[in-house]
């Protein structure tokens, strides 16, 4: 009676709070949840907890949508997410930040941990098989990556130090992933 239909609308309420925090065309977390969880884990830290962030952008991503269409620039997104999922470990949380852009928040990593993950993604998405979605190159991403060490950073200044060295990835050829230069 009254009570399932007052159930039946919390988990209606439920379920659309879960899906306004999640990228439909992927189905990672979008940027809103990362916003959030930046904030839970900034505020919540404690000195000695290493937090890092992994920036990743997708290379030359508008040519192909002009050579392809945006339909093949979808499934080179989705194929993208898929490959960032798969890439890390189990403590770190990906999401889609915006347009062809992914970040992954990093717990307890070492830069050499986060470098590792931000590797294997970078070479996990060079083995996408493209030629399947009808594209001949094979695509590229570029990263950026920067932990706080023990240095009690927020998680937004990990954002951009994460992003400059994302930029000076761009600027040596794509392709390849970068370490903010101040990392510790
Ligand atoms: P760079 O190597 O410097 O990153 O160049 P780029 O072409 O990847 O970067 P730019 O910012 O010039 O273009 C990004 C493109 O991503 C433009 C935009 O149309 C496309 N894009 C953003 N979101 C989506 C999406 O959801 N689907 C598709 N198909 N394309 C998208
Ligand atoms: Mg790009
Ligand atoms: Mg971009």
């Amino acid at each position: 009676g009254e009570l399932s239909v007052a159930l039946a609308r919390v988990h209606a309420q439920q379920a659309a709070e879960t899906r306004a925090r999640i990228d439909a065309l992927t189905g990672l977390p979008n940027r809103r949840h990362f916003d959030e969880l930046a904030s839970i884990l900034t505020q919540g830290r404690r000195v000695g907890d290493a937090l890092g962030v992994l920036m990743i952008d997708i290379d030359h991503f508008k040519k192909l949508n002009d050579r392809h269409g945006h339909a093949a620039g979808d499934a080179v997104l989705r194929e993208v997410g898929r490959a960032i999922a798969g890439g890390v470990r189990s403590e770190d949380t990906p999401c889609r930040y915006g347009g062809e852009e992914f970040a992954v928040i990093l717990r307890r990593a070492t830069l050499e941990q986060a470098v590792e993950v931000a590797q294997r993604i970078h070479d996990a998405v060079a083995a996408v098989p493209t030629r399947q979605l009808g594209i001949e190159d094979p695509g590229s991403v570029s990263g950026g990556v920067a932990v706080g060490g023990e240095s009690g950073l927020a998680v937004t200044e990990l954002v951009e130090r994460a992003d400059r060295a994302l930029y000076a990835a761009k600027r040596r050829g794509r392709d390849r992933v970068e370490v903010d230069e101040t990392a510790a």
